[in-house]
């Protein structure tokens, strides 16, 4: 057996032993293979081992590999996104994590409702103490929800959240109840529109935490892939 194969195996067991011990039903939670930096061929070999979405952080990046691994899998992106890049985004992915402006919400609305489009999309959120830049502020949410859920083209599926690396994943919890919570709130002040049925959240290192919290998205890729080579 492949060591991908093997790795997703694991995985699979990993997940359904978090979900079962956090009492919920295993299939209401769904890997994300994150992919970037991955070749083509070992990305088929997870394909070809059940694999039924990918994740990748760059555009450019992707297209290439999107073009060689071929239907029947659903790609997501999970990066960074520039508004500049939003047209491609569209055009190569199925559903966009990393939506954290008004400006880049309306920029896919702008092009995905001409195409009689509804890209399925995440508010990413920035909780206090992350380390990375990109990702709403907590306050700034209830307001992006607000003009995000005016915008034909788009439609919000939950929050998505990326919290720093920590050693013992025990200290990422707090993060995912935080968006957990955050969730919560905005599904209490009935925005038209906007369902908060997912959260994507939980990676490689903490990804059991995160499932225990309400993960319905996990993003996974050193788990499956191996470490990636240093930037
Ligand atoms: C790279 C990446 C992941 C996967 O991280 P691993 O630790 O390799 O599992 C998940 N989410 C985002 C946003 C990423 O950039």
């Amino acid at each position: 057996m492949s060591t991908i194969v093997e790795n997703l195996n694991r995985l699979q067991e990993r997940m359904q032993k978090a979900a079962e011990g956090a009492g919920r039903p295993p299939e209401k939670i769904r890997l994300v293979a994150v992919s970037k930096t991955v070749e083509p061929g070992r990305i088929i070999e997870a394909v070809q081992a059940g694999v039924k979405i990918l994740g990748e952080n760059y555009v450019q990046e992707a297209q290439k590999k999107i073009l060689e691994v071929g239907g029947g899998v659903s790609w997501h992106f999970i990066g960074h996104l520039q508004t500049n890049k939003a047209k491609y985004a569209i055009r190569f992915f199925d559903c966009i994590h990393s939506v954290d402006r008004i400006s880049l919400a309306e920029e896919l609305s702008r092009i995905a409702k001409p195409q009689g489009k509804l890209l399925p999309i995440f508010l990413q959120v920035h909780l206090s103490g992350e380390t990375t830049k990109f990702g709403a502020k907590e306050e700034e949410v209830f307001g992006l929800a607000e003009r995000v859920s005016t915008l034909e083209g788009i439609s919000v599926q939950g929050l998505m959240t990326m919290p720093p690396y920590f050693d013992n994943p025990e200290d990422a919890r707090p993060y995912f109840i935080k968006l957990r919570r955050l969730a919560d709130r905005l599904v209490a002040l009935k925005i038209p529109g906007i369902a908060m049925a997912e959260l994507s959240m939980g990676m490689s290192n903490d990804f059991e935490v995160a499932i225990e919290e309400g993960a319905t998205l996990i993003r996974v890729g050193t788990a499956i892939f191996g470490p990636r080579p240093a930037k």
